[in-house]
């Protein structure tokens, strides 16, 4: 035989694209041809290959060997090609039969020594196409827990390409008994962070909670040492683990951006992201060289973006929130495509009171650069948030006096799963499932509030304290409160302390 194809993907993004692996063996002087191959890092495939078919005990054909990658037009990049470009090699030189390579996906990066290497984005890349109708993929070892996420495929992980020519020889592959998970990543609330180890900021903690369960969108203003990345840090282990549906989605990204701890691949629990202030724009949205790399605002899709020291940031680097904050997504468009990636989080800031960052009475800043400081944080990134609380200095005995009220994790996320519930019933037949996602409009015409709960609201606005928009933002909070109290709806106490929440004067 002197013709032979299978299949591999391409990503973009988050998707994939079924790339045809296409082998034409003729006769004539001995040499390669890449014919769909833009990407350098595919060039230096065909000498990887021909050295890992050498030194798994396979011979290399001679004569003219022609590779063709269609469709052309796809952007390929990186080395998961390797695999499926090896086996069609084999299949067109007579080596192997084509049987089992023609309806497969392989996807591998080949070693040298002819080892199969783990690649990024294997999930990503099997769920696209088993969407295309490909039931049968072949992954390295490495990925096979991953592969394995997807339902109804079928995952065949070899260690090395020699195993590979094995299975399409007709043997089977014996599945290696499965990893033990890191019982550090499979058990995160265990011994981990926990909302108890936070001392002596109750109005904060109960602020957490609030956010977690309403999913809002929270500011935390105070002096070092306060607590602030303590608790935004906590928030994920109050929060509810990820539905299936979720914890795919959330799985892809990090996938794609290399961050799967091997053993226990699934991410269950709501991701936790912290860019440092120094994070440039592209870091934050995403982009990059090859296939676009997902940024801070995917990996905390389902999860938490937590901005801190949010003054620090550069200005353009914070208005870049702005688009995954109202569309869930971020486009990243390219010469020669466009890729999206899902980033639906909730945003978590914190800034000192100051740019000295001493506490009120030692601070020596003068008025204007504590404006100026700021002024960083813009309107519309503020507009966005539905609980600013401040944090103050604690002091030692009453931290020791704390102690005995600080609740576990355990118990707010029992709380918070109850208040979600109660919030999931009465928005069952809308596309929403938190407080915080309900829009204005639809708020105010489906769930009316009574006159009585609405008076503070009203007075405020009267005398310009809040806006139309941030009544909304404070009628959502009430209701959260009203789940967490088990209320029916709002009463007159929680549109005062969600007023309070928003203004950022609870206390
Ligand atoms: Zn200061």
């Amino acid at each position: 035989m002197s013709l032979s194809r299978t299949y591999c993907v391409t990503l973009l993004g988050v998707q994939g694209h079924i790339v045809e692996v296409e082998v034409h063996l003729g006769g004539g002087d001995p040499g390669v041809t890449l014919v769909g191959l833009p990407d350098a890092a595919l060039r230096e495939a065909r000498d990887r290959i021909r050295a890992a078919v050498a030194n798994s005990s396979e011979s290399w054909p001679s004569g003219q060997i022609t590779i063709s990658l269609s469709p052309a037009s796809l952007p390929k990049s990186g080395s998961l090609f390797d695999l499926a470009i090896a086996g069609a090699v084999l299949s067109a030189a007579g080596e192997v039969p084509v049987d089992r390579l023609a309806d497969s996906v392989l996807i591998a990066e080949l070693g040298l020594d002819g080892r199969a290497r783990p690649v990024r984005g294997v999930l990503p890349a099997i769920v696209s196409a088993a969407e295309q109708g490909f039931k049968r993929f072949v992954v390295a070892a490495g990925n096979a827990a991953e592969a394995r996420l997807v339902p109804d495929v079928e995952v065949t992980a070899v260690a090395d390409l020699a195993q590979l020519c094995d299975w399409l020889r007709g043997a089977e592959v014996p599945r290696p008994p499965d990893q033990e998970p890191d019982p550090a990543a499979a058990a995160p609330t265990d011994r981990g962070p926990d909302l108890a180890d936070v001392l002596g900021q109750p109005v904060a903690r109960r602020a957490v909670e609030i956010a977690a369960a309403g999913g809002h969108n929270l500011m935390m203003l105070g002096p070092p040492g306060t607590g602030k990345s303590l608790l935004a840090e906590r928030l994920p282990t109050v929060l509810p683990a990820l539905s299936p549906a979720e914890a795919l989605e959330a799985t892809a990204i990090h996938s794609v951006a290399g961050l799967l701890p091997p053993g226990a691949p699934l991410v269950t629990v709501p991701p936790f992201a912290a860019p440092h202030h120094t994070s440039s724009r592209a870091s934050i949205i995403g982009g990059g060289h090859g296939n676009p790399q997902p940024g801070w605002v995917s990996k905390a899709h389902h999860g938490i973006l937590f901005v801190d020291e949010a003054p620090q940031f550069g200005r353009g680097v914070l208005d870049s929130l702005r688009e995954p904050l109202e569309r869930g997504e971020v486009v990243i468009a390219r010469a020669s495509s466009t890729v999206a990636f899902p980033a639906r989080f909730q945003l978590v800031m914190a800034a000192n009171p100051c740019p000295c960052a001493k506490p009120g009475n030692l601070c020596t800043c003068p008025a204007g650069e504590r404006r100026r400081y700021f002024s960083r944080l813009s309107g519309p990134l503020l507009d966005r948030i539905d609980l600013k609380v401040e944090l103050q200095p604690v002091a030692r005995a009453e931290l020791l006096a704390d102690r005995a009220f600080a609740e576990s994790s355990e118990t707010v996320a029992a709380r918070v799963a109850q208040a979600r519930d109660r919030a999931r019933e009465r928005l069952e037949h809308t596309p929403w499932n938190t407080n915080a996602a309900i829009p204005g409009a639809r708020l105010r015409r489906d769930f009316p509030v009574e006159q009585a709960a609405l008076r503070v609201l009203g007075r405020a606005m009267d005398r310009g304290q809040i806006s139309a928009r941030g009544v909304d933002r404070a009628l959502r909070v009430a209701w959260t409160l009203a789940d967490l109290a088990g209320r029916d709806r709002p009463g007159e106490e929680d549109t005062a302390y969600a007023y309070a929440l928003w203004s950022g004067r609870a206390w």
